[in-house]
């Protein structure tokens, strides 16, 4: 497959931009090679520069559970577009993606709409610190809650990939409020509660944890962290940034059956635009501003073209309900690829929740970030580019999801297995 113009283009870009991406995790830093530059995508289809055609199994990292392009989406896209893209003022499309959002995601009753999953997450805090008058939090090694100042502290993905445990203009003060304990180890979080008492304003946690390759919770893990929080008056904060509208259609607080106090959303609720949200009880959310003193504000927050993609995105999902179909598609590949490494001895496994899933080359199970941190990175940067020459674009780090999305057909899953088979057995 040629990739010249996507070369030339990275040339360019780097001239201008840093590292020539507008997020790191798009580079191709661990897997080497140079990244490509896409014109257009549809259903599962992506299109790079250079006229190559790609199964996509990233959709922008989450937000096209239904696929690239969807006629439905674009139509409402092109309908808000023509009438106005920013008023700076109220719209009733606002309304209705809060209304969809407290409708259909059990814990939230109240929510506010900002342009990122960062955002979210930094306003939920700021919120939970300014309810309980307390100043640190407690967050899982492995889990990344957007850039933030307060959440860079073994933040997962892109910084695992970079090697960054942390990053440099992140002061001492801010990261001395930010305490680490081990996903899935609820021993850890009670000797930092104990050892902090009456200090922690709340606990962050990805319910579903992405950001270092999928970790499910282990079996009464959330439901420990609720009754923690409940014990120590600390507000829970689920970041269903990834897992909202994913994991189930009310996310994993629906599928664990555990309700956090405050959720934070993004991805899927902007349909492919900028759209985040954090929302939960009312008594919590009356404090934000203008109700409230808890200051935050967006010059294009709840922006009328982005709020219409997420309105179409999460109608489709209500109405067409594609959870089951997600589980079955995400089953078939977990299937194909424990097949393929059994039959060939690899020292791999599988991850998965639906329709999230991540092969790791761990000879042991993958729980949390040390065991992450023990994958053959080399081992997936041979796979990666394996499965690239195959027409299999998949996210460029091992410490990332493998996102399915309703657009997958039998056909691309079937493909993909051949490809995997391949590029696994040329690796062994
Ligand atoms: N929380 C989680 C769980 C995420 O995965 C991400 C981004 N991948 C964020 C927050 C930050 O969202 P954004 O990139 O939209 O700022």
């Amino acid at each position: 497959m040629g990739v010249s113009r996507s070369e030339e283009l990275f040339r360019r870009a780097q001239a201008v931009i840093p590292g020539g991406m507008n997020s790191p995790v798009r580079a191709f830093r661990s897997v080497g090679g140079s990244p490509l530059f896409f014109v257009s995508g549809k259903g599962a289809e992506l299109t790079d520069a250079d006229g190559n055609t790609y199964i996509d199994f990233i959709e922008s990292w989450g937000p096209h559970i239904l696929g690239h392009s969807h006629p439905r989406i674009i139509k409402a896209l092109q309908t808000q577009a023509e009438r106005a893209t920013s008023f700076g003022a109220p719209t009733e499309s606002e309304i209705e993606l809060a209304e969809l959002i407290c409708d259909l995601v059990p814990s939230v009753e109240m929510v506010r709409l900002v342009n990122s999953g960062t955002e979210a997450t930094m306003s939920a805090v700021r919120l939970a610190r300014a309810y309980t008058h307390r100043e640190k939090i407690i967050k899982f090694e492995g889990c990344y809650h957007g850039h933030g100042d307060s959440f860079l502290i073994k933040a997962g993905s892109g910084l695992m990939t970079l090697g960054v445990p942390s990053s440099p203009g992140v002061t001492e003060g801010t990261a001395k409020d930010t305490l680490s304990a081990r996903y899935n180890d609820i021993t850890s979080v009670q000797e930092l509660i104990r050892d902090n008492e009456n200090q922690i304003a709340a606990i962050i946690v990805e319910p579903i944890a992405g950001n270092m390759g999928v970790v499910p919770p282990k079996k009464d893990f959330l439901r420990s962290l609720r009754e923690l929080c409940d014990e120590n008056d600390i507000i829970l904060i689920f970041d269903e940034v990834i897992s909202g509208f994913r994991a189930a259609l009310g996310g994993a607080q629906q599928l664990y059956n555990v309700m956090p106090d405050l959720t934070t959303l993004g991805k899927i609720i902007g349909g492919g635009l900028p759209v985040g949200a954090y929302g939960g009880k009312k008594e919590l959310m009356q404090l934000v501003a203008p109700n409230g003193p808890v200051y935050q504000a967006g010059t294009l927050s709840g922006n009328p073209l982005a709020v219409a993609g997420g309105i179409e995105t999460l109608k489709i999902l209500r109405d067409e309900n594609p959870y089951e179909a997600l589980e079955a598609k995400g089953k078939s590949l977990e299937d194909s690829f424990n097949e393929i490494i059994q039959q060939n001895h690899i020292p791999a496994r599988v991850n998965r929740v639906g329709s999230l899933l991540t092969l790791f080359f761990a000879s042991e199970p993958v729980v949390d970030y040390d065991t992450a941190l023990k994958c053959d990175t080399q081992k997936f940067a041979a796979f990666f580019h394996g499965m690239l020459d195959r027409g299999i674009y998949l996210p460029p780090s091992q410490f990332e999801a493998i996102f399915i999305s309703a657009a997958h057909t039998q056909g691309q899953l079937e493909h993909t297995r051949i490809a995997a088979r391949e590029a696994l057995q040329s690796i062994r």
